[in-house]
């Protein structure tokens, strides 16, 4: 059964009132994908009346309900509401997936501030709590790519009292007990939590200051300093309180992170009665298509030690893996054989890094993630460890289930980390069973320079891995494919660097039907490098392609064989100075122009060099 979309489920239920609403960007779809189902279905276990208001637009979406007993728990949907209108050229998005019938403009650009907002003009003494991804991402002073200036924390933009960053079961379950307890939301000291105070109230042990809102607004060697110190803290184990004055007598304070779920409490989450659909309302306007590519996905772990600077997983998440058990996973498995709208394959078996089932190494649990280096870039760390054991068996044990045909990985694979598996036997049964014609992986670039801005592994290490894909492809006897993805334009990217990477994907015969432009999402590290154009770790200049004119043509570069493209990559090559690569050589980009080609053919045929020599 959903929780109460409508006042008139909410009376089918007998009650008269909700302990708790939750409002949410999305359409109300229950399923542990979506954070909103599991905040409301944690409530609910938790013994609370929850009711759910899903992308309000008037007054009365907000009171239909009446005010809650306790308070409020609101988010701007799944991602961004930013990110989900507008594409990386800032052009509005003409779907909306997360929405009924995929429509767009179903929730408002910044849609935490607004409704934050609008719950405090209509009940101004409401307890408001914040969380999701909008509101984890920007819980500092942060670079907001759209207005292109810097925005203060969401906490004091949307005017809520407590902003959850993170996954915030833990937080959840405590918060609302003390609400209900009758303690101002304003008051709740928390881990994993942000709040608003003054001078006096600020704490004094444990705790680092950064620069103030006004400073990193005027100051970009500060912002940069500040992010720094804010991707340091983000350790359960070892990190601190971040203290940053947003006014003259108001300072945000982010408490320590929350521990991470462990096993137990991560089966107990998915364990919930979630209905795995969207509420039937949704039905006449076509569904909410979102529930397509999760309905019978599988989520297996959370967190990430991979870090890479352009994600916001492990400033969300966090960089400690914590996985599901086995038999938590299977007990999912064997409930999609009694839906009637399962077809008998599993779409994924994943997470942010579907192939990382073990934290980084046994230090990371005692004495947290190295502030000073990432895990497996530029090189691995020789501590990680690498193990694909636990999730080779969970894959053998879901595809062994009785009515399942077959079960795919979809999910980002850590390629790196699999090339440090020295035995074929995870990455054979892998391709064997587990791919449906193509892998899809991430080298994201191949210029050195790059991929360290990106903080992801040199290219050589793909290489490497794509013969390893092609050779083990062909001893399973399948005909499959490599899929590799990259970005452009990211932040250490120039001209020469684009052409670089052209070059690469024509001598390896890479052609992306798409290519991603660098997105400056809010809170990451490529954001701070896009608009201090600093590495905020290293505090070295960084070039950052900032031009429409440049962007467009390091997007052409990387689809240089569109004959559509053609103008844009001689632009471009001529603008680097390799002209060389305007031709028929084996790394050319382009083929001469029309009249160049002609004249070539003509003195071919006439045995002439080329070009021909001027009649004295
Ligand atoms: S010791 Fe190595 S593997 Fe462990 S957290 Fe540090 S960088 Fe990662």
């Amino acid at each position: 059964m959903f929780l109460p979309l409508t006042k008139k489920e909410m009376e089918i239920r007998g009650w008269e009132e909700a302990d708790f609403l939750c409002v949410t960007g999305d359409a109300y779809v229950d399923h542990p994908s979506f954070g909103m189902a599991i905040v409301s279905r944690l409530l609910e276990k938790l013994g609370y009346r929850v009711a759910v208001i899903a992308q309000p637009v008037s007054d009365g979406d907000f009171t239909r309900f009446g005010p809650p007993k306790y308070g409020w728990f609101v988010n701007g949907g799944n991602i961004d509401s930013m990110v989900s209108h507008y594409t990386a050229a800032k052009r509005l998005r003409r779907g909306d997936a997360y929405s009924p019938g995929g429509q767009s403009g179903r929730r408002p650009d910044r849609a935490l501030t607004v409704y934050c907002r609008q719950i405090r003009k209509l009940y101004p003494q409401a307890q408001i709590v914040i969380g999701g991804l909008e509101a984890s991402m920007r819980r500092f002073a942060h670079y907001d790519y759209w207005n292109d200036s810097v925005m203060p924390s969401v906490l004091a933009d949307s005017e809520a009292d407590l902003l959850i960053y993170g996954m915030g079961e833990k937080q959840t379950e405590y918060i609302a007990a003390q609400l209900a307890q009758g303690t101002p939301a304003r008051q709740i000291r928390c881990r994993g939590t942000c709040y608003l105070t003054d001078e006096p109230d600020l704490p004094r042990e444990n705790a680092v200051t950064i620069a103030s809102f006004t400073k990193v607004s005027s100051d970009k060697h500060s912002y940069a300093r500040a992010t720094k110190v804010q991707m340091e803290e983000q350790d359960p184990v070892r990190g601190r309180k971040i203290i940053q004055k947003h006014d003259y007598n108001t300072f945000l304070v982010q408490m320590e992170p929350m521990e991470p779920l462990n096993t137990a409490e991560l089966d107990a989450v998915f364990a919930m009665p979630f209905q795995r659909m969207y509420h039937p309302s949704y039905e006449k306007q076509g569904g909410v298509p979102a529930i397509a590519e999760v309905e019978f996905s599988i989520m297996q772990n959370r967190g990430c030690f991979g870090s890479c600077n352009f994600c916001s997983i492990a400033f969300h998440q966090g960089s400690r893996v914590t996985c599901r058990s086995i038999p938590s996973i299977v007990a999912e498995a064997e409930r999609f054989v009694q839906n009637p709208r399962f077809k008998g394959i599993i779409s994924d078996v994943g997470g942010p890094s579907a192939n990382f089932r073990h934290p980084s190494c046994e230090k990371q649990l005692t004495k947290g993630s190295c502030p000073n280096r990432k895990c497996l870039a530029p090189r691995p760390c020789p501590n990680v460890k690498v193990d694909h054991t636990e999730y080779l068996e969970l894959l053998r044990r879901l595809r062994a289930i009785p009515g399942i045909r077959k079960v795919f990985v979809r999910s980002g694979l850590r390629y790196d980390y699999m090339m440090l598996e020295k035995d074929d036997t995870f990455m054979r049964e892998l391709l064997a069973h587990h791919v449906s014609g193509q892998l899809k992986v991430a080298p994201e670039h191949c210029s050195p320079q790059v991929l360290d801005c990106m903080g992801k592994p040199h290219i050589g290490v793909y290489e490497k891995f794509s013969q390893r894909f092609y050779r083990l492809t062909k001893e399973v006897g399948k005909e499959q494919y490599l899929v590799p993805y990259f970005i452009s334009s990211h932040p250490g990217s120039t001209l020469k660097d684009a052409i670089q990477l052209a070059v690469f994907m024509k001598r390896h015969h890479i052609h992306p039907e798409q290519v991603q432009d660098f997105y400056p999402t809010p809170g990451t590290v490529s954001t701070c490098m896009f608009y201090t154009g600093l590495d905020p770790m290293t505090m070295k200049e960084v070039y950052v392609p900032k031009s429409q004119e440049e962007k467009w043509l390091q997007r052409a570069l990387l689809q240089y064989f569109k004959p559509e493209n053609r103008r844009a990559v001689i632009t471009a090559l001529k603008k680097a100075r390799r002209e060389d690569l305007i031709g028929t050589g084996p790394d050319c980009l382009v083929p001469p122009e029309r009249n160049q080609t002609a004249k070539v053919k003509f003195h071919a045929k006439k045995g002439r060099s080329y070009p021909p020599k001027k009649k004295k």
